[in-house]
């Protein structure tokens, strides 16, 4: 009959549909796995360049220190249309693609710090991190894209920092301040700070601070939109203080339960 055809048909296009939900699933999975396992190697060949620029192996002449110069610009570069492409693809994520468990912070912060600390020593901006006196519980997240916020928020402070400046990391238990139980990140810079006018707009997509652009020409505004995204899918939020000129400090938070996630 005309009913049970329209079933059928009904059936046919939601298996469809399922089948283009799988393989959207897989494209995304292909892109964030090649494009992290892309980074190393990368950050690898980045940190060869600097130790050859640096003169640590010996000097150079001065033209085989610009073709060096030229191979750390473009691997730096190369490294920043990766994260972009990892930024857009957690842009799709929703929070069935998170693999949530439980996750040592400090030591995981400790990685991310690892990645920055040639981009502080060439910049001379001082780079430390503060970690609680009693050893924090393990929140419930996924480390990939936690790490991805922890990322974006040290090179933001690094990239608005100018030099002779001072970067803080900070975790610790902020108990204190809620009812459930949870841990707080801390990054501060002493860097050029956010303008009180543009202070609603940072954590909107594709937005970037008029004193920003001044300083760093490249940047997509993407950061502190998908930073938001991700702490808010593990339950936490975030935010910042800032006085323009004299630094800015982001904080978010992470459940240590899982119960908040309702999901
Ligand atoms: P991007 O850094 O690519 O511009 P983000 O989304 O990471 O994009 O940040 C949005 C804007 O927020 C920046 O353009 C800048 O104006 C402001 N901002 C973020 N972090 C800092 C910081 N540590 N110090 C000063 N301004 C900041």
């Amino acid at each position: 009959t005309y009913a049970k055809q329209l079933f059928d048909k009904d059936f046919e296009l939601t298996l469809a549909n399922k089948h283009l939900q799988n393989l959207e699933q897989a494209k995304s999975k292909f892109v964030s796995v090649t494009a992290h396992q892309l980074r190393t190697p990368l950050s690898a060949i980045k940190w060869t360049f600097h130790i050859l620029l640096k003169g640590d192996l010996g000097p150079t002449t001065k033209d085989q220190h610009n073709f060096i110069e030229n191979g750390y610009e473009s691997t730096q570069r190369m490294i920043a249309i990766i994260n972009d492409l990892l930024n857009v693809d957690y842009m799709e994520a929703d929070r069935s693609d998170y693999n949530f468990l439980p996750v040592d912070l400090p030591a995981l912060i400790e990685s991310v710090l690892f990645e920055f600390t040639n981009q502080a020593e060439s910049k001379a901006v001082k780079l430390k991190c503060i970690k609680p006196p009693i050893i924090p519980p393990k929140v419930f997240a996924d480390p990939i894209k936690l790490s991805m916020v922890i990322e974006n928020l040290i090179d933001n402070a690094m990239k608005y920092t100018p030099q002779g400046g001072q970067v803080t990391v900070s975790v610790g238990d902020a108990r204190m301040n809620s009812a459930e139980s949870s841990l707080e990140v801390i990054v501060s810079d002493t860097g050029i700070g956010i303008p009180p006018a543009e202070r609603d707009k940072i954590f909107h997509r594709f937005f970037r601070g008029s004193n920003a652009t001044r300083v760093q020409t490249d940047g997509t505004g993407l950061g502190l939109f998908i930073s938001r995204d991700i702490v808010e899918k593990h339950g936490g939020a975030i935010w910042f203080e800032s006085k323009q000129g004299q630094g800015a400090q982001f904080h978010f938070t992470i459940p240590v339960n899982r119960n908040n996630l309702s999901n």
